[in-house]
């Protein structure tokens, strides 16, 4: 019984909590004992909670025994990306700067989780304050991708991902300021959204680039992401770029989706982001897809969006600017880590130079030295302001588009997973895995991964879904109708096609 636990989507438990077929306390111990027999292989996890997740699990049992009103995923558990901040337990966002810190409050997203009773696994492995795809720039060793442990599961938020992948979470949380939901869903064949900006609130959120982060779903089916998207969604008067609009109806989008008819619906495929440089078996894959949408009445038509040609490199200048002025409060002072100098006076300033030193790793510093040129004085205008002007241009590509057609696709990530290593060494060959999904955090609009099937390697490729600033309910709905058209194909999951993890190792 406690292994199938494990295997059901979100929304099948939670009918099956509100049966009383089963209690959260059962499920929630299925998945802890699931941790404990594969993740010393995946390591997916940085920190599980288990006894703060059980006590949850006993509280919500206890309140739906006393026939309390309970929210639909209450005594569903969740993993939670470690750069979100959770009271009581340790938050890293996979650096060292920040070994051994304990926040002393919740993020808003995580007192939504709390409020509505999900109990808190652990908190998920990363790249180092969510700068990488890969997972392999975390301070505290790499996660493995479920279906293959020498490949990478993506990133940054490879342990969401990975967690989901393996069946040690139904659901978790992830945040994606350039991809870091939707490209780790991608390689692991599970679901990612990345949602409006401002939908979710960033309070709590450890800040990597303010203007680009969103916090979103990392679930195995659409409809589990809409139910976590609804929860986690909707203003908070905590974050100041915090929309007032109401959620809209993701459930309602996602059944409509699933029951399969998208006539009407105006599907436009980004000439940009495809062709030379993607793997043939993901062109294939999304080509695939597309005829399935189509069959189920789509109309689909190709599109232009010329300046995403040069989101990535408006990105590198954008991103760095803003982590750089982010990462400064990361001082030896109030925080975390703290190094003095080994020898010779200790100053603030030194203070600051040996933690800084100590504390963050490569990746971390190159952005750091990239944003602070970018942002230095006689060069301001010629890379930060130029990088901002192309950031408009590419949000009129996506206006212009969007006068066009309902949503736009694109594979998700050019190629499967690479090898652990492979790409470690060179940061170019490590960006150019977001090329199709920065242009959507760069415009603030919404944007789903869902698993589109195997490329030749046997690897999963994901499929984009993006649609307008405030529409997210059109990704369910899409999303919805490919993984049903999908799924009928396969005869079920794509998941159900990966290798079985050895246990209890
Ligand atoms: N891989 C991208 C980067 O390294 C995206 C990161 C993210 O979305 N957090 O910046």
């Amino acid at each position: 019984m406690s292994a199938d636990l494990v295997r059901l989507s979100a929304a099948t438990l939670s009918q099956a909590l509100a049966r009383g077929d089963v209690s959260s306390v059962e499920v929630t111990r299925a998945h802890l004992d699931r941790i404990a027999a594969v993740d010393g292989d995946v390591h997916a996890y940085l920190h599980v909670s288990d006894e703060q997740a059980l006590a949850t699990a006993a509280g919500v049992d206890k309140a739906r025994a006393a026939g309390e009103d309970l929210h639909p995923l209450a005594g569903v558990p969740i993993a939670v990306k470690d750069v979100v901040v959770t009271r009581g337990l340790p938050t890293t966002a996979g650096s060292k700067i920040l070994e051994g810190w304990v926040p002393p409050y919740d993020a808003t997203l995580v007192s939504r989780l709390k409020a509505a009773g999900l109990p808190i696994l652990g908190k998920t492995n990363m790249d180092e304050f969510a700068m990488g795809s890969s997972t392999e720039h975390s301070a505290y060793g790499n996660t493995h991708n479920p279906w293959d442990l020498t490949r990478i599961p993506g990133g940054s938020g490879g342990g969401s991902a990975a967690a989901v992948g393996a069946y040690e979470a139904p659901l978790a949380i992830g945040t994606d300021t350039g991809g870091s939901i939707r490209q780790p869903a991608a390689v692991t064949g599970t679901v990612g959204v990345k949602p409006t900006y401002g939908s979710v609130s960033r309070y709590g959120l450890i800040a990597l680039a303010s203007s680009l982060d969103q916090a979103g779903p990392v679930t195995r089916t659409v409809l589990d992401a809409a139910l976590l998207h609804e929860l986690i969604g909707g203003h908070d008067p905590l974050d100041s770029t915090s929309l007032t609009d109401p959620v809209p109806d993701l459930v309602g989008a996602a059944r409509l989706g699933a029951a399969g008819d998208l006539s009407g619906v105006r599907i436009g495929v980004v000439r940009e982001l495809g062709g030379e440089g993607y793997q043939p078996g993901v062109l294939a894959r999304f080509t695939e897809s597309l005829e399935l949408l189509q069959a189920a009445g789509a109309e689909v038509v190709e599109v232009s969006c010329p300046h995403f040609d040069y989101a990535l490199a408006a990105y590198y200048l954008i991103l760095p600017a803003e982590a750089s002025s982010n990462l400064a409060k990361f001082d030896g002072m109030r925080f975390g880590l703290r190094v003095e100098p080994s020898e010779g006076p200790v100053t603030a300033e030194r203070v600051m130079a040996a933690t800084r030193g100590a504390g963050f790793g490569d990746e971390v510093k190159r952005r750091i030295i990239l944003g602070t040129y970018a942002l230095s004085a006689g060069y301001y205008d010629a890379y930060y302001g130029s990088a901002q002007k192309v950031r408009t241009l590419i949000q009129r590509d996506f206006a212009a588009a969007f006068a066009q057609v309902d949503v736009l696709v694109s594979p998700t990530a050019p190629t499967t997973a690479f090898r652990l290593g492979e790409k470690l060494d060179d940061p170019l060959a490590m960006y150019l895995n977001d090329v199709a999904t920065i242009p959507v955090n760069l415009a603030g609009v919404p944007g789903i991964s869902v698993p589109s099937g195997l490329s030749d390697d046997g690897l999963p490729v994901g499929f984009q879904v993006i649609a307008p600033a405030r529409a997210d309910d059109r990704l369910y709905r899409i999303g919805a109708a490919l993984e049903a058209a999908l799924e009928e194909r396969w005869g079920g999951p794509l998941l159900e096609q990966a290798p079985e993890l050895e246990t209890n190792r």
